[in-house]
């Protein structure tokens, strides 16, 4: 399967959702009143799909203006108008600069369960695919299963690992992760991290001394640190990720579980909300599943062909086609 076909498939239900929404609010012709009030229920239809309350406000009045206050006269104008709106609202997600040093680090970051660990493990399949050699760090030591889980993914996609036992320093995995990396000429570092809030400082602190350790022994690092948000949380997973922000140096965002839900709405808008890009999406358990993100797919994914005219015809909520 294609990338374009992996995020189709990942968003069904954001799309169906939607799709049934959106299709319900076009008024007949001659329906004055279901005309009057459209750019409140538009509103409504978005923030059900957990588009977020600034964003759906913002792109109903864009859209609104767009069609000149009235009414679209199909699905197809819609969804066009709110594609247009989208894209330019949307900042494009921007990678974040290469540098020369090597072995380039990199942090995931996150509250419990969000997926950290399975992105980890994606990515470095990802960038074992553009041919590149690395190292994943085990340093989520709170747990020995955390430990045992990373290990399968990194026997998975075949990646050294290096591990301590469980209860170990972090940074210490982060250290002898770097050293392997250097001595096998590797090009990156993968640094699996432990689930935590913002809210716990030793925790935070732990994660400061991981950016500390590999600062020190690489320029420039973390060279990213990126923060994992769950779409299946929807809009509590942003109001999460900004408290997480305040507390530390974030550099992108990675939305997994998007094909588990029908609020992949919450792509929109959250790095605008955040202030940071939208690096990847994760649409499965599989280890192709990770997508650098595309707003222009995303959008595809999520309206259909926005020229299409007629509403889909899979119910919501239906079969997710696996
Ligand atoms: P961590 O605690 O942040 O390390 O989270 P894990 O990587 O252990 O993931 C928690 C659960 O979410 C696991 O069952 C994963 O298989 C699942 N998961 C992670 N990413 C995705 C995704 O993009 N889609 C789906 N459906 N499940 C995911
Ligand atoms: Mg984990």
């Amino acid at each position: 399967m294609g990338i374009l076909d992996r995020l189709r498939k990942g968003l069904a239900r954001t799309r169906e959702g939607l799709a049934a929404r959106l299709g319900g609010l076009i008024p007949s012709a001659g329906d004055a009143a279901a005309a009057a009030d459209f750019y409140e229920r538009l509103e409504e239809a978005l923030l059900t799909a957990d588009v977020g309350v600034t964003a759906a406000s913002e792109l109903a009045q864009g859209v609104r203006e767009r069609l000149r206050g009235r009414a679209p006269a199909d699905l197809g104008a819609l969804k066009a108008a709110l594609r247009d709106q989208i894209l330019g609202m949307e900042p494009p997600a921007q990678a974040a600069p290469e540098d020369e040093s090597r072995p380039r680090v990199i942090v995931v970051v996150g509250v419990n369960g969000g997926g950290k660990t399975t992105t980890v493990g994606k990515l470095a399949h990802m960038l074992g695919l553009q041919g590149r050699k690395g190292v994943i760090a085990a340093a989520d030591t709170f747990r020995a299963a955390a430990i045992e889980q990373v290990g399968t993914w990194a026997g998975r996609v075949g990646v050294d690992l290096v591990r301590h036992k469980g209860g170990a320093d972090p940074s210490a995995v982060v250290y002898d992760a770097i050293m392997a990396a250097r001595h096998r000429n590797a090009d990156f570092v993968l640094i699996d991290t432990a689930g935590r809030l913002h809210t716990k400082t030793p925790l935070m602190k732990e994660l400061e001394k991981i950016h500390r350790i590999a600062g020190r022994e690489v320029p420039g690092a973390p060279h990213e640190s990126l923060l994992v948000v769950d779409a299946t949380t929807g809009q509590n997973g942003v109001v999460q990720a900004r408290e997480f922000l305040k507390a530390g140096r974030i550099t992108g965002l990675v939305l997994t579980k998007l094909d588990g839900t029908a609020r992949g709405g919450v792509a929109i808008g959250i790095s605008r909300t955040l202030g940071i890009p939208l690096r990847y999406v994760g649409v499965g358990e599989g280890v192709e599943d990770l997508l650098p993100f595309s707003l222009n797919d995303y959008l595809e994914g999520i309206l259909g062909d926005a020229s299409l005219t007629a509403p889909e015809s899979r119910p919501p909520g239906g079969s997710r086609g696996q």
